[in-house]
């Protein structure tokens, strides 16, 4: 786990997560539903997509659109436990802690949060 100001850094230096933004379809989810109930699906989406110590399509398991919390992955190396590991010092190969999860679930929101005022 890193700390956030570091990372968020270090992913704006890069051009492909730089270049994650929502679409109008994804913003006007968020604004509609709010933060707070899409962070409840991101917790859920980091519950069964990330968490597990195997995950069967590793790599593939965060669809590219669809949810406001997807683009959200791609963006801050959320995806999978390959960019976990790579990006955030999370290893592979065992289930994430309550603890790791949580911090993803934070970065997820601090990128979110930007779309909310
Ligand atoms: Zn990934």
């Amino acid at each position: 786990m890193r700390n956030l100001d570091t990372l968020f850094a270090v992913l704006a230096k890069s051009t492909f997560r730089a270049g994650f933004q929502l679409n109008a379809r994804d913003l006007a989810y968020l604004q509609e539903k709010g933060l707070a109930q899409v962070l409840t699906h991101a917790e859920d989406f980091v519950q069964k997509r990330l968490a597990p110590a195997v995950i069967e399509n590793e790599g593939k398991q965060t669809p590219m659109r669809g949810h406001p919390v997807f683009v959200a992955q791609h963006a801050t190396a959320c995806c999978c436990r390959g960019c976990l590991q790579q990006w955030h010092a999370i290893p592979q190969g065992r289930e994430l802690t309550l603890d790791e999860q949580a911090y993803v679930v934070v970065v997820l929101e601090r990128w979110l949060q930007t779309y909310v005022k």
